[in-house]
C-alpha cells in the first residue's frame, strides 16, 4: 500500500507493508486520533498521523515497516525555493515552518522567506542589485 504523507512543505511517497491499514478516530473521539496500523514481527504498530512529520520520519529510518518511496515532491510553497546562503536547492533539505512562512535550511541551519507570497500579500517590487 502506498500513501501520501504531507510535511513540512513536501509531499512524501510511503510504502506500507501488506496488512497495512489506516483507522480514522471517530467523531468527537479526542482521545483518539488518526492513526496508520502497520504489522511488523507480528505484532501491530500503531503510528499517530499527528504530527505530520513523523511518518516519514519513522520511513526514513526503515525500523518501522514502512518505507520511502523516492524523493519527496514539493508543494507550492518550496516549489522553486533555494537556500540564499548555501544555494541548496534540494527539497530534502528544505523544511517549511508549520508557524511562520519561513523556511529552514536543514543544511546550513539557515531560515529564509518562502518564495511563494500568499494571497493578499503586498507584492515586493523589485529590487535592483548593484
Ligand atoms: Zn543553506
Amino acid at each position: 500500500m502506498l500513501i501520501k504523507c504531507h510535511a513540512h512543505g513536501k509531499f512524501y511517497t510511503i510504502e506500507c507493508p501488506v496488512g497495512s491499514r489506516i483507522v480514522l478516530a471517530p467523531d468527537g473521539e479526542m482521545a483518539l486520533q488518526d492513526h496508520l496500523v502497520v504489522p511488523l514481527n507480528g505484532k501491530e504498530i500503531r503510528i499517530p498521523a499527528d504530527p505530520p512529520e513523523l511518518l516519514p520520519l519513522l520511513a526514513e529510518s526503515g525500523n518501522f515497516g514502512v518505507t520511502l518511496v523516492g524523493e519527496p515532491e514539493p508543494d507550492v510553497s518550496l516549489a522553486g525555493a533555494s537556500c540564499p546562503d548555501c544555494g541548496e536547492a534540494d527539497v530534502t533539505w528544505l523544511q517549511v515552518r508549520d508557524d511562520s512562512e519561513s523556511v529552514h535550511c536543514d543544511r546550513c541551519g539557515v531560515d529564509f522567506e518562502s518564495p511563494v507570497r500568499h494571497a493578499g500579500a503586498v507584492p515586493s517590487s523589485d529590487i535592483t542589485r548593484g
